[in-house]
């Protein structure tokens, strides 16, 4: 399983060699093969080695990606940061997270919440001397490569703790399911603050030995370009999908870069099946959907050998142990599709517990050492997984049934008026809960009506899951990741 890096490892050992010629990664027009971004992280790996924790001011920058390696090489956990979080979502990480210094690209303004903290500025440019190899260290595979804050989709972010050996794991996981290898190229327009961008985007082309194209910001222009000019997998968060879907129907060359790519892959919230269906029918090509998590990096995928079904998260990556479990802990045995539960998983994958909270960690975990995700799902026959929500925001107890906020909201989204679509509960005297649809109308002149919702989801689904109430607005309430906050709808 380690060394974490091995291209790197054979790039610092033999920095003539042919390998170390090859193209690692391009940020804007700033590239590094893998023999500069050996010499340049191992440079930075002496100067920060020894510290305690660093955090990284994650702007989707080349710098970022060297200091992240630079610490990985040191064997110092790094924090990432995310730039465009608020001041105070900032002091919290800063004071919970206790850096010992911070690295940022040169130029770069900290906001006042950094106080004197140390700051670092990481080069790009290669040095041209050996780097000295004092600053590197393998403190094993145990120990921690990363403290991630988790998205604050549900509350305030919380630290996870992610051992070296969870990234090997998972990434050498999604290699198998994605016949993922050093030929590939990685199209990537996601922030790197999160383990999506980060530890997937960043750290598996490198574990494979492959590069990656970051976009800076994602943009369909990016993406034509990069698919049609050689690079031959695109990692996306749903809202980017969304996009491509709008996108299709006039764009030719779009269509035809999405044909070429070898591999497409949805993450960190559901894909809407209308979009996935959209793509499929424009270009061919499936999007791979794959199911994860900070505290547990990467749980199931679609795998690239099977026909790829719209709605379904896949199965267990090879190493992961998955279950369903009803609310009293009993696990369900059932492939029907209908029954739903709470997704528990363990394996390598797994963080080590949360940063300062052991009772958040205790409470995290079954008396058998098993992760509860807080997401629920149902498996298919094939054993395929289905999330249907998460527990806190997205299960609907109406009526005596409990209901996915996922379906729901898939089958509103088929309707022709409606352009984005969230489902929440709300207390109903009568039913327990009662389901409430928020719609961004298609046009905001002409909305279609909540009868027409509530009919066009009743003939879909079933009569008991069409909304009662129906809210428009003008767009939904998202994260930076595109997450939809639901609890920003349900508490105004
Ligand atoms: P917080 O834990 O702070 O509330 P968060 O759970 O959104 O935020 P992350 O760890 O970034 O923080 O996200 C993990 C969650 O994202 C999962 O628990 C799941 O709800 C959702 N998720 C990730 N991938 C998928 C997917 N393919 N389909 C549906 N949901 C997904
Ligand atoms: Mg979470």
């Amino acid at each position: 399983m380690f060394p974490l890096f091995p291209a790197l490892t054979e790039a610092l050992a033999d920095p003539d060699g042919a390998g170390a010629r090859r193209p690692a990664l391009r940020f804007g027009d700033r590239s590094l093969t893998y023999g500069e971004l050996a010499a340049t992280a191992a440079s930075l790996a002496a100067r920060v080695g020894g510290a305690d924790r660093v955090a990284v001011w994650a702007t989707p920058t080349a710098e970022t990606a060297v200091a992240v390696v630079a610490a990985l090489l040191a064997g110092v956990p790094a924090v990432p940061l995310n730039p465009r979080s608020g001041e105070g979502e900032l002091a919290h990480i800063l004071s919970d997270s206790a850096p010992s210094l911070v690295l940022v690209a040169p130029g770069d303004e900290l906001p006042p919440v950094f106080g004197p903290l140390e700051r670092v500025a990481v080069d790009v440019r290669a040095p041209d001397r050996a780097p000295p190899a004092h600053g590197l260290a393998d403190p094993g595979p145990e120990a921690p490569a990363f403290v991630v804050y988790t998205s604050g989709t549900t509350g305030p972010p919380k630290g996870a703790v992610v051992p070296r050996r969870a990234v090997a794991a998972t990434l050498d996981a999604l290699a198998d399911a994605w016949q993922w290898t050093g030929d590939d190229v990685l199209v990537h327009g996601l922030p790197l603050f999160h383990v999506h961008g980060l530890i997937l985007g960043v750290l598996g082309p490198l574990r494979r030995g492959g590069s990656l194209r970051h976009l800076g910001r994602f943009a369909i222009e990016g993406v034509t370009r990069e698919l049609g000019g050689g690079a031959t997998m695109l990692f996306g968060v749903p809202t980017m999908y969304h996009r491509i879907a709008e996108a299709l129907p006039g764009d030719p060359a779009l269509v035809r870069a999405l044909a070429g790519a070898r591999l497409l892959v949805s993450g960190s919230a559901a894909l809407p099946v209308h979009d996935h269906e959209r793509i499929a029918a424009a270009t061919g090509r499936r999007v791979v959907e794959r199911y994860g998590m900070t505290e547990t990096l990467m749980n199931t995928s679609v795998r690239v050998d099977d026909a790829s079904r719209a709605g379904t998260v896949g199965v267990p990556l090879p190493g992961v142990g998955l279950r369903l479990v009803e609310e009293d802990g009993t696990p369900i045995g059932a492939l029907d599709g209908e029954t739903v539960g709470e997704i528990q998983v363990s394996g390598p994958n797994l963080f080590t517990g949360y940063l300062n909270r052991p009772e958040a960690t205790a409470e995290a975990f079954t008396p058998d050492g098993w992760f509860r995700t807080g997401d629920m799902a149902v498996r298919d026959p094939g054993g395929q997984v289905r999330i249907v929500g998460r527990k806190a925001t997205d299960l609907i107890k109406s009526g005596g049934h409990k209901i996915g906020a996922g379906e729901i909201e898939n089958a509103l989204l088929e309707h022709p008026g409606v352009r984005e679509a969230a489902v929440t509960g709300e207390p109903d005297d009568d039913l327990g809960e009662r389901i409430v649809a928020w719609i961004v109308p298609a046009d905001p002149q002409d909305p279609p009506s909540a009868q027409e919702l509530a009919d066009h989801v009743a003939g879909r689904l079933a009569p008991h899951k069409r909304p009662r109430v129906v809210h428009h607005l003008d767009a939904l309430p998202r994260n930076d990741m595109g997450k939809i906050m639901k609890r920003a709808l349900t508490h105004g």
